[in-house]
């Protein structure tokens, strides 16, 4: 596999510290809010380099962290007037919702800054005896950046330059700094602020030091892979790498992935510009599988739009998501149709789709067949399977990836409408096209077996909802469930006999 690493600006061969294992560390959110759909796009593109990974067999340590304190998790509380652990707390919670309804597997480990203060002290404490970080009057500790000669090794700026990108970083003790980019590791708390008792100060670390003491800590040693959104190479990333290679001597990670931003209408999605819109928002409107679809269709380093029609209501980019990820639902609920069975269960042990294709005879008897249609079909296949594969290795594009799954899709149409015209029958070939779209399923994490039982009672249950809306007059509720069923291709009717429903 290729990861283009922000470290030395190229696309590198990826080689992992220990043979099929790959420790990876993504920084997660601060949980002062629900989830917004930028946070969504690291969750999913490093999500699908998981999948795609364990896929091909590695063991993956797939940590990412919450941020539990911070100065927009306290001011929230105060605004609440509730501690900062409950703001903290809440907002776990509820991003765990918004991560389990867009499909992202459970991180290994999901540590939280809180839970991990005395490490932080530990290597505070260190870095000031190694002569890498010192404290001043007030109990503020900074990082000494010129102890530290790689510093802008990741961001490829010089230290002059740097200048320029500084958060600007509201702590106290600020004047005392020596120089400029000195980042904050432990500050003093203010008056009413959560607090912890240290050497230097009762406070509370500065962002920086969370995560190099706990990547390591749950990857057990330097990470093979560093990932999160770009805003976070300077300072963020560049603070770390600072942090644990000047204590230990030791690289932190050896491949650094950034993914760009996610925009709303071609503007920066922000809370002061009104235009932000959280996941759980998003989901209501569409499912979780056409969000990712979306988010997946375009390569994680490049920008990513959102935008949303003048009224407010539909997204033209989910919008044609939706309509691809229908179109690839109907062809895998055709194949079984035709096959006659039921979805196999995608969460037996991995090899056996990882390794699904077809034997050698059976491969034969494809390309010998007398069926011309059969042998070219099986050919392109296997091409477009070999080329699923051969992109995501390319730096994870996942974008020309699922061009090759439409590819297939386009194909087996092609043979489901010669199924029901000429009563074609080739189960073998059927078979072979319904393993390729569950690979696709299990590497991207978009579920397009849905099992009619499941879809028909959920069916079932917003049309009794939306009857007892109607009985109770509560008509712009029914309406809204109408819409909701429409938008999962539902079409109702009522009628002397009751309620009916077909697929569109
Ligand atoms: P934060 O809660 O701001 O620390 O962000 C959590 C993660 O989401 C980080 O990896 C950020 O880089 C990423 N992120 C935040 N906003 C966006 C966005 N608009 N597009 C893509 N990634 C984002
Ligand atoms: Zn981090």
């Amino acid at each position: 596999m290729k990861i283009y690493n922000t470290l030395t600006l190229k696309k590198e061969d990826f080689v992992p510290i220990e043979i099929n294992k790959i420790r990876m560390y993504v920084c997660g959110p601060t949980v002062y809010d629900l989830i917004h759909i930028g946070n969504a796009r690291p969750m999913i593109v490093f999500d699908v380099f998981r999948r795609f990974m364990e896929f091909c067999g590695y063991e993956v340590i797939y940590v990412s962290n919450f941020t539990d304190i911070d100065d927009k998790i306290i001011n929230r509380a105060n605004e609440e007037k509730v501690d900062a652990s409950d703001v903290a707390k809440k907002y776990i919670k509820e991003a765990i919702i918004d991560m389990e309804s867009i499909g992202v597997k459970m991180p290994t480990f999901t540590p939280k800054a809180t839970e991990e203060i005395d490490g932080m002290i530990e290597l505070i404490q260190s870095l000031i005896d190694k002569g890498h970080a010192y404290k001043v009057d007030d109990g503020t500790v900074y990082f000494d950046v010129s102890s530290f000669k790689e510093y802008g090794k990741l961001s490829h700026k010089n230290l002059d330059e740097l200048i320029e990108g500084v958060r600007d970083i509201k702590v106290t003790g600020k004047d005392q700094k020596k120089n400029f980019n000195d980042f904050v590791l432990w500050k003093p708390a203010k008056e009413g602020e959560p607090k912890w008792n240290s050497p230097f100060c009762d406070g509370r670390p500065g962002w920086h030091t969370e995560c190099c003491v706990m990547a390591p800590k749950y990857c057990g040693g330097s990470l093979d892979i560093h990932a999160g959104g770009e805003d976070l190479i300077f300072p963020h990333h560049e603070n770390e790498i600072a942090q644990y290679e000047s204590n230990t001597g030791k690289t932190f990670a050896n491949y650094w992935m950034h993914n760009a931003f996610l925009r709303i209408n071609n503007e920066k999605m922000s809370k002061s510009l009104g235009n932000f819109k959280t996941v759980r928002e998003i989901i209501s409107k569409y499912n979780g599988n056409v969000f990712r679809l979306f988010m997946l269709s375009t390569h994680y380093r490049s920008p990513l739009n959102f935008s949303i029609d003048s009224d407010g209501k539909k997204s033209p980019e989910l919008e044609s998501a939706k309509a691809i990820y229908q179109r690839v639902c109907t062809c895998v609920e055709r194949l079984l149709e035709i096959l006659n069975f039921d979805a196999p269960n995608l969460d037996e042990p991995k090899e056996q789709i990882r390794f699904y294709d077809v034997s050698k005879s059976i491969e034969d008897g494809f390309l010998n067949n007398s069926d011309k249609d059969i042998s070219d079909a099986f050919k392109s296949l296997k091409g477009f399977r070999m080329q699923f594969v051969d992109k995501l290795n390319d730096d994870l594009n996942t974008a020309d990836a699922l061009t090759a799954i439409y590819e297939i899709v386009n194909i087996a149409n092609r043979f489901i409408k010669k199924h029901d015209e000429e009563k074609f029958a080739c189960d073998e070939l059927f078979k072979y096209m319904l393993y390729l779209l569950l690979i696709f399923n299990k590497v991207m994490g978009i579920n397009v077996v849905n099992k009619k039982e499941d879809l028909d009672s959920e069916i079932e249950d917003l049309i009794s909802a939306r009857s007892e809306a109607k009985k109770n007059k509560d008509f712009k509720k029914a309406d809204e469930i109408r819409e909701m069923l429409l938008n999962k291709g539902i079409v109702i009717e009522d009628t002397r006999e009751g309620v009916k429903w077909k697929r569109v």
